[in-house]
């Protein structure tokens, strides 16, 4: 038996084959070729190959993500045969006498700086198509598996960390848990694993080996274990624990349909997390009755250049629209720190959780917070949308945030495209400035939202990526805990609702606390509504004291 110990960052037991994450290599370089003819086969087959996958997709999201999308998918497919582009590809393998994957590169280059120039927005926004395009081609050439699991099975991924940009590409169908050598329980592999409501295990380090590729792990993602080969006594009680998580489930399944309200009639909103249009299904499933922070960033992390308006506006419509006029609060873009966008083109930073990150980025680049603000307060009729800016530190910021919303309205209205002129505003407090100066921001907004992995990480000075800073980034300390009551009371003074976002809201132990400091709404993942909800139902709020803030 071979037992590796992690730390459980998101809960369940489940067995699988191990399979490490494949992280391809990328770089397109020009090679000189004997046999022109052969890449012409081979160009002729990944375009093959790259027209069937689309297809697939296009079929796909006609069911679950709407027409719109699907067309995108069309027309993507039909651009990989255009005469024009197929002609440029060919024309530079002949005349250099070059590989495949060169002259789709260049062919690429050359069309999307082609669109990029053109004086319409709309044909400038078609460079990021070619570019996408382009590189499912280079993909199929050199044999790069999207989402980087290339196994029928589903499988238990196991990689040394995943980046942002990562987790969001992966085929999650395919995956049952995760193992990390590195990664806290703030990672976004972690988030992720509770948002899919799978376990996960982090920081194994050393112990997790390739060698172990291809063999049947049990995973507990409570205890942080990971065994292969168990003995008997050990599979017993992996067995015995499994049984028990399926019971559980039954059980939990009972609270779907349930009110959100205490036992002396509290009533709280318990809203989900979600990273994709695609955790919709996993909201719905969970009974959520909300969004509560939708991270925006996805758009962002999955493409290889800046998401256009009309790309923006799809996603937010699609999620507005699914979630059927309940809230769906969306996050404006919060890159920076560890999430790194290429093109950005973001200086490096000695301290980038310190440095030009989320709502600083978009004050700084006014364009691109004007793209994403247009396509929100478009999707914005569409279903009930609230706006949401991370990593508020002072007045003016939302000052400037609002004077740029009300410029979008007037941009929209003069266009005649309709919008919500009454769309929610709110911040995120997950800086100890904003808890200070919490009563004047109440005054600018409709509600405020703890990010309580920021705001922990700010507050005790402790990094969240670190994995070994144990017991210092306690996100029970007394200092963060009246920090949200302090910005929960100046919420309430000035009228306006109070959530908590970040992990510890759905920390069922500290939910006497946030009844007590008078929290109107939890967000959490989906996969943790139901357990909540059940611990909601068994409370007593008018029971619940602030002892917690003791020291
Ligand atoms: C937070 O900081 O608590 C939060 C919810 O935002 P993120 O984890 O995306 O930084
Ligand atoms: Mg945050």
């Amino acid at each position: 038996m071979i037992l590796m110990q992690g730390k459980g960052v998101s809960k369940g037991v489940i067995k699988g084959k191990l399979y490490f994450f494949q992280r391809p290599d990328t770089t397109v370089a020009m090679r000189q070729v004997e046999d022109v003819e052969a890449e012409k086969q081979r160009l002729a087959q990944a375009q093959e190959a790259t027209v069937q996958q689309l297809n697939i997709l296009a079929e796909k999201a006609r069911e679950d993500a709407g027409e719109e999308i699907a067309i995108l998918f069309d027309t993507h497919a039909m651009f990989v045969e255009d005469e024009d582009y197929v002609e440029c590809i060919l024309s530079c393998l002949e005349e250099e006498g070059c590989n495949a994957e060169y002259a789709v590169q260049m062919a690429g280059e050359q069309f999307a700086a082609m669109f990029a120039a053109m004086d319409d927005a709309y044909m400038q926004a078609r460079a990021a198509d070619i570019r996408d395009v382009s590189q499912r081609i280079l993909n199929n050439l050199m044999g790069i598996v999207e989402g980087g699991i290339d196994s029928e099975e589903p499988i238990i991924l196991a990689a040394d960390d995943l980046a942002p940009s990562e987790t969001i590409q992966l085929d999650k169908s395919k995956i049952l848990g995760f193992v990390t050598q590195g990664g806290s329980s703030n990672s976004h592999t972690a988030i992720l694993a509770r948002t899919m409501g799978i376990p996960a295990i982090c920081g194994l380090g050393d112990a997790l080996k390739a060698e172990y590729a291809g063999r049947v792990a049990y995973l507990d993602g409570e205890t942080g274990s990971v065994v292969l080969d168990p003995d008997e006594l050990t599979h017993a009680q992996i067995r015995e624990k499994y049984n028990k998580q399926q019971e559980m489930k039954e059980i939990l399944a009972t609270m779907k349909g349930q009110e959100d309200v205490t036992l002396d009639g509290k009533k709280m909103l318990l809203y989900c997390n979600i990273g994709s249009p695609e955790d919709v299904s996993a909201v719905l499933a969970n009974d959520g009755q909300g969004i509560g922070l939708f991270r925006s960033e996805f758009l962002y992390l999955s493409a290889s250049d800046y998401p256009s308006e009309d790309e923006q506006f799809e996603a937010y419509r699609a999620v507005a629209a699914a979630m059927n006029g309940k809230r769906v609060v969306i996050r404006t873009l919060d890159i920076g720190a560890d999430k790194q966008v290429d093109y950005f083109g973001m200086k490096k930073e000695e301290n980038p959780a310190l440095g030009v990150r989320a709502i600083r980025i978009c004050l700084n680049r006014p364009e691109v917070f004007r793209t994403q603000l247009r396509a929100l307060y478009r999707a914005s009729v569409f279903g009930k949308i609230a706006i949401m800016f991370p990593m508020i530190t002072s007045v003016w910021e939302v000052k400037e945030c609002k004077r740029a919303c009300q410029s979008v309205m007037k941009e929209l209205e003069t266009e005649g495209i309709p919008y919500n002129p009454d769309t929610e505003l709110g911040i995120m407090i997950e800086t100890p400035s904003s808890v200070f100066v919490a009563e004047e921001l109440a005054k600018l907004v409709d509600f405020f939202s703890v990010g309580t992995n920021d705001l922990t990480q700010y507050t005790l000075a402790c990094d969240r990526q670190a994995n070994d800073l144990g017991k210092f980034y306690d996100p029970h300390h007394p200092a963060l805990l009246r920090a949200i009551k302090m910005a929960a009371d100046a919420a309430h003074k000035a009228g306006i609702w109070i959530g908590i976002c970040g992990e510890l809201g759905a920390d069922i132990s500290m939910l006497p606390t946030f009844l007590a400091i008078g929290i109107d709404e939890l967000s959490v993942s989906p996969a943790a509504v139901l357990p909540v909800r059940a611990a909601i139902r068994q409370s007593i709020a008018q029971t619940c004291t602030l002892e917690m803030l003791e020291c």
